[in-house]
């Protein structure tokens, strides 16, 4: 019992300096309070975890693998969570996830797009996605190039079961806050024409200050919150 109470006392703290930095960052960055969300990564982390950070006030949750989240989200379906998905996609899994996620953040091609759109629900509202975009051109990277972009958001803004609400990066890692915020701005640039797009998904734990002074929406946190992962 004190070990359950130690680590959600752990994670309390954990969860508590992730949204303070968050609040610093906007605030040091001349951002409005409120501009930046927090998505709490619980990949590999148990359904009790999650429900302990949910208790704590996190309600949007980001996950990787689809066996792993379905799990949890019925372990949880009692709770009103917000799920993400951010790993790769596979065509064959295209149904479940449009069945069962709010957003989507790691779209990189049409069809994957065009699947999510067919197998999207009637009843349920679109399905908000983010374009992931490859803007370091790393060769084995997900993500569409910069110079493909406007092509596939033009398409994919017209699937009637989507809602394409902004971009999604992970830029290669950097330890120099400069080169951090590099990368940042190349997908805010490749955002500003499209003022119809209101996210952009980029931070992690740790670059999330640069990613909010080049303009974060959805900063994307795991360990920050849960402490170190579990092997997957
Ligand atoms: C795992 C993961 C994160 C969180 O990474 P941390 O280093 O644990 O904060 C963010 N985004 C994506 C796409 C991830 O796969």
């Amino acid at each position: 019992m004190t070990d359950q109470l130690d680590a959600l006392m752990a994670m309390k703290e954990r969860l508590a300096t992730v949204n303070r930095t968050i609040a610093d960052a906007t605030k040091n960055s001349g951002r409005n309070s409120g501009d930046v969300q927090l998505l709490a990564v619980s990949k590999t982390q148990t359904a009790k975890m999650v429900k302990q950070a949910f208790d704590l006030g996190q309600t949007a949750f980001g996950e990787n693998y689809l066996q792993e989240a379905r799990e949890k989200q019925d372990a949880l379906s009692n709770l009103p969570i917000e799920w993400h998905f951010i790993g790769p996609i596979q065509s064959n899994k295209t149904r479940e996830i449009a069945e069962h996620f709010d957003w989507i953040h790691s779209v990189d091609r049409l069809k994957i797009a065009q699947h999510l759109s067919n197998k999207r629900p009637e009843g349920k509202p679109p399905l908000n996605i983010c374009l992931q975009v490859n803007v370091d051109n790393e060769a084995m990277k997900s993500g569409v190039l910069l110079h493909e972009l406007p092509e596939l958001i033009e398409q994919v803004a017209q699937l009637p079961s989507l809602k394409l609400r902004g971009l999604m990066a992970i830029p290669a890692p950097q330890t120099e806050y400069a080169k951090q915020l590099e990368a940042f701005h190349k997908l805010t640039e490749a955002a500003a024409s499209y003022p119809q797009m209101d996210t952009l998904s980029m931070g992690m734990s740790s670059d999330i200050e640069a990613a909010i002074a080049a303009g974060s929406t959805i900063v994307r946190v795991g360990t920050g919150i849960f402490g170190k992962r579990n092997v997957k």
